[in-house]
């Protein structure tokens, strides 16, 4: 099935009231578990690939894979930059074929922000790729697993308007009280202000921070217009507590590649849990049951 942008998966999502899961991948095996979760759960899914896990994701050498796997996959899949915060990162991922990208220039003052991702979205978009920027900023280590260490500066409904239509983005990340990394307390979404932003723009709206909300708290934020939600923490933790269960169980356990087949059947778990959550669970099911997804028109 194609790969695809966010566009094409994130209007019908918005129209039919349910989140698309962005999984990051920083390995091989995370990028099979959430494949698998997609196809298992007839859903479409976003390839999240965090700039500052090309560490961990050599980005020339494993594209191509990566794309392979995706275009494999019987469900849409979008490629996805998560947070490029260098222009070097963001024509990286357009050189190796990325469908989507998010540029995150948050942590600019206000015009720089409109400035720097107008300039990207014009040229995303003469080749076909789909920009989600940010406007507030989401707290917390972006694309770790650190604890957040606050709750960031939230988005205002006014400034988002004005944002939206000056840069012409294809989705918008809010800071609503979410944060990157491992909660200390339970998150506390500000739904009323989701609201007005969702009334003072039309374009999907990104959750960013998704480990450690609570499901009914995600449902209400998908009512209310989130399209995108992101989760990653979770997935490491997940990976991690799987692989610590096996070798405390036989300390002398030295078949390498089997916990990390433990590691990703987990992960995949964790994947297919979210998007039942989301409500995305056999939105590919039935043909043309998500109209703008080329995928299903096929
Ligand atoms: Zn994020």
């Amino acid at each position: 099935m194609a790969l695809v942008n966010l566009k094409d998966i994130l209007n019908a999502a918005q129209r039919q009231h349910y989140a698309v899961g962005a999984f990051n991948v920083v390995s091989l095996e995370s990028l099979q578990a959430i494949l698998e979760a997609a196809t298992k759960t007839r859903s479409p899914v976003i390839l999240n690939v965090a700039e500052v896990h090309f560490k961990y994701v050599d980005l020339e050498t494993s594209s191509p894979a990566i794309r392979r796997a995706a275009q494999k996959a019987p469900v849409p899949v979008a490629l996805h930059l998560d947070h490029g915060v260098s222009f070097e990162a963001v024509m990286r991922a357009l050189r190796a074929g990325f469908t989507s990208l998010m540029f995150d220039g948050s942590t600019c003052a206000y015009e720089e922000n409109v400035e720097k991702t107008r300039q990207i979205v014009k040229m995303a978009h003469a080749i076909g790729v789909t920009v989600e920027a940010e406007l507030g900023h989401v707290g917390g280590a972006e694309g770790s697993s650190e604890a957040a260490e606050d709750k960031g500066l939230f988005t205002d409904p006014k400034q988002a308007e004005d944002f939206v239509l000056r840069t012409q983005v294809d989705a918008l990340a809010v800071a609503i009280g979410s944060a990157h990394g491992l909660y200390k307390a339970k998150p506390q979404l500000d739904f009323a202000r989701l609201s007005e932003i969702r009334q003072a723009v039309g374009v999907p709206l990104v959750l960013h921070g998704g480990s450690g909300i609570p499901d009914d708290d995600f449902r209400r934020a998908i009512q209310l217009g989130i399209s995108k939600i992101n989760v990653y923490t979770e997935m490491a933790q997940i990976a991690c507590r799987r692989i610590r269960e096996i070798m405390e169980r036989d300390p002398s356990f030295i078949s390498f590649p089997d916990l990390l087949i433990a590691a990703r059947e987990a992960m995949r778990d964790l994947v297919m849990e979210k998007i039942a959550v989301f409500g995305a669970k056999d939105v590919c099911a039935a043909p043309n049951s998500c109209a703008s997804c080329p995928g299903c028109a096929e």
